[in-house]
Order: C-alpha cells, then sequence, then structure tokens
C-alpha cells in the first residue's frame, strides 16, 4: 500500500510543482498519472522510489514512512521503468533480462529460472534467451522490453510514458501485455501518460492532475461517468463520456414506467379487451402482488378464438431485466434474444417499467448525437459558468 499524506513539492522562487497531494494505492493496484504537461505527474510518481524528495507531508509504503528508508535500499524495491530504452545490442536476450537481478547480485539459477518464466509469459521459446536482439523482430524485442522491466521481482514499478514514443498498434499491444502481466504477477504499477485513452485501458484507478492538484481520484468508470471539472472532460473528450453514459447508466433511467399488465385471474377475453384499448401487442400478467409472472402475446389470444380461460392458464414465463442491470447488458439481451421489449422488476420482482427496442434507440442516438440543450448531463454547471 502505498500513501500520499499532504504531500507538496515547491521549488525554489515558491514555484508549487505539486500541493495537497493525498491518495492511497491498495498493493497489486495499477494507478495511473494523467494530466497535461507541467500538471506534476512525474515529480509526484518520483517521490515514491525518492529520485525527488517533497517539500512538505509523508509518503508511506506499507505504513512506513520512505524518509526513514535507506533511499538505495528502497530504490532496489521499487522497479522504475523510463520511455522505452532499447535492448542492449551487444547482450544476449537473457543478459538483457536480468539485468537489474544481476545488479542486485541474484545467483545464476534464480536469475535463469526467472528469464524462463518470463519470456514464456510473453509466448517466445526459451532458445530466444540465447539471441542478440537483432535476431528479434521489433514486436519481440519491444516484449521483452516489458518483462525486463519485472524482472526484478519488485512488488511496485514506477513507469513513467513508457510507450510514449511508439506507434498506435505496438502501443497497443504492449498495453495490453504490461496489464496483464501486472494481474499476473500481482505487481503494484504506477505509470504516467499524458493519453487518456491509455489511463482508461490500464489503470485501475487514475489520478488527474491540473497545476499541481488531483483534480479527481477514481475508476476509470467513475470518471467517465461523473468526469468532475471541464478539465476532465476536456481529457477524456465529448465522444467517451457520451459512450460511457450509455455503457454504464442502469435500464431505470430509460424504462417507460407503467407498462400494461393485468391480474393472472383476469380472463383472456379481458386481456385481448385491454389490449385493444391500450393499443399493446404484448401484455404482463403479474400476481396480487405485483409480481411479474407471465406474458402473453396478441398471437396467443388471438389462437384462442372465443374460448374464454384465466390469463394464468396460457401466459409464458417472462424473459425480464432487473431495474439495476446496465443499459449495455439490456441491448445485447434485447438484441440476442430477438425481441421487441423487456419488462423491468425490482428487487421484489415486481413489476416496475418496460424497455422496448425503440426506447434503448433514443438512448443510443442522443448519447452519440446529442440532444439540442445538454444542460442535464452537466449537474456541476461549470461549463455554462
Ligand atoms: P509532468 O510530469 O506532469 O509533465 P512534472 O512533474 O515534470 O510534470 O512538473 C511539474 C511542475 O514542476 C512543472 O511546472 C515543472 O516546470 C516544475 N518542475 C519540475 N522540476 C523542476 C525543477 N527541478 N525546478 C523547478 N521546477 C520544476
Ligand atoms: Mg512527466
Amino acid at each position: 500500500m502505498i500513501e500520499f499524506k499532504d504531500i507538496a513539492k515547491i521549488y525554489p522562487g515558491n514555484q508549487v510543482a505539486v500541493e495537497d497531494v493525498n491518495l492511497t494505492f491498495e498493493e497489486g493496484e495499477f494507478i495511473c498519472f494523467i494530466g497535461t504537461s507541467g500538471s506534476g505527474k512525474t515529480t509526484c510518481m518520483r517521490m515514491i522510489n525518492r529520485m525527488n524528495e517533497p517539500s512538505k507531508g509523508q509518503i508511506l509504503i506499507n505504513g512506513q514512512d520512505i524518509q526513514s528508508m535507506n533511499p538505495v535500499e528502497l530504490r532496489r524495491k521499487i522497479g522504475y521503468v523510463i520511455q522505452q530504452i532499447g535492448l542492449l545490442p551487444h547482450m544476449t536476450i537473457y543478459e538483457n533480462v536480468v539485468m537489474v537481478p544481476r545488479l542486485l547480485k541474484w545467483n545464476e539459477e534464480k536469475m535463469r529460472a526467472t528469464a524462463e518464466d518470463l519470456i514464456q509469459r510473453v509466448d517466445l521459446p526459451l532458445s530466444y534467451l540465447d539471441k542478440y536482439p537483432s535476431e528479434l523482430s521489433g514486436g519481440q524485442q519491444q516484449r521483452i522490453g516489458v518483462i525486463r522491466a519485472l524482472a526484478a521481482d519488485q512488488k511496485i514499478i514506477l513507469m513513467d510514458e513508457p510507450f510514449g514514443a511508439l506507434d498506435p498498434i505496438t502501443r497497443d499491444s504492449l498495453q495490453k501485455l504490461i496489464k496483464r502481466l501486472q494481474k499476473e504477477l500481482g505487481k503494484t504499477i504506477v505509470f504516467v501518460s499524458h493519453d487518456m485513452d491509455e489511463a482508461l485501458t490500464l489503470a485501475d484507478k487514475i489520478v488527474i492532475m491540473d497545476k499541481g492538484h488531483v483534480i479527481q481520484f477514481d475508476s476509470p468508470e467513475n470518471i467517465l461517468k461523473n468526469p468532475k471539472s471541464k478539465y476532465v472532460r476536456d481529457l477524456i473528450g465529448e465522444e467517451k463520456i457520451n459512450e460511457a453514459k450509455t455503457s454504464f447508466n442502469t435500464v431505470e433511467t430509460i424504462m417507460l414506467k407503467n407498462p400494461v399488465s393485468i391480474n393472472q385471474d383476469k380472463t383472456t377475453y379481458e386481456a385481448i379487451k385491454l389490449m385493444r384499448e391500450k393499443r399493446v401487442d404484448t401484455l404482463f400478467i403479474t400476481d396480487q402482488d405485483q409480481k411479474l409472472v407471465g406474458v402473453v402475446g396478441m398471437f396467443d389470444l388471438s389462437k384462442m378464438g372465443r374460448q374464454v380461460k384465466p390469463v394464468r392458464e396460457i401466459m409464458v414465463k417472462p424473459e425480464y431485466i432487473h431495474r439495476e442491470t446496465k443499459i449495455k447488458d439490456a441491448v445485447r439481451a434485447i438484441w440476442q434474444l430477438d425481441i421487441r421489449n423487456m419488462p423491468v422488476v425490482d428487487d421484489e420482482n415486481k413489476l416496475v417499467g418496460i424497455v422496448t427496442r425503440a426506447s434503448v434507440v433514443d438512448t443510443i442516438y442522443t448519447n452519440l448525437w446529442g440532444e439540442e440543450e445538454d444542460s442535464q448531463d452537466n449537474p456541476e454547471g461549470e461549463d455554462h459558468a
């Protein structure tokens, strides 16, 4: 666990690099610092291994003030990776991978075992350990670069825009790789980026910095749902925010209330009458507690002819969704089942609404193209200040 307690870094001339930083990172989390250039990301990150000393406040690692630790010892326990430095061409892949472990004076067997384990994790043959970088493709070399960063068995790894100089396709595949290895190996990674997409992809928690201050610290999902200011919205981009609204909101926000329903003891005659009156082709059937118990379609009723029966006897079990189901999951269900609508129930299985294909299309349309006036999704009103 890493804690920042009231951290500030102030350079001579009262130049504030960062201020009022309070953060807690849990073990095994992938943390991304994000913000515009000069916002204080690197400064914060480098304070974790004391490459940068705070002017104020404390940093604790597993409860221990790092100020009380020997900085050299501390740095041994924390990996540090800056912009993807290439592999050293005159050294084998093996020597490249175990560069830091060798500095830490590990014995040969342990280094060999580690290198073999890691190279297998990135799907390269063991024999590659004895090759030279020039014998590998560019992509393979990049993967070796990533495992080299993880080789020294350090629980915490700091990465300062490691993929900043790479083309988008390579960056994409290395992001997936680092994320997978981080989970597999249980590392805590503190990663600096200026690319919000990268942060949203990688992070468990994102620290958004602006002019030396933490503006928002939360999960990608919460940040997408509730960007705290115009600055955050701009970093994310309006398109992504709208996309997120569609996917993360619950069906409750788009369902139509008061779906047409009838008690299970009513007759098929009454059911048809009600359908005609309300101009619907499906009727939801409830029990005396308003709990959803079935559904009948116009077609089923018309097959009955003039026979009259309680609807209970001809209803079928309905597909339904819970009011807190995410819209994206509801959309998937409606499309997969190829149905026109779905009833929505609450915790007690009471019928509370209906989601129709049309209402889903409306939401998707609105979120993609916007409403005339989108003041409602701007609760703090900052944009219009
Ligand atoms: P980022 O990584 O977000 O681009 P930095 O953490 O590198 O930002 O820098 C934060 C602020 O601190 C910037 O305004 C920068 O100019 C300032 N700064 C960084 N290092 C020094 C220094 N050695 N002396 C004075 N100011 C510095
Ligand atoms: Mg930086």
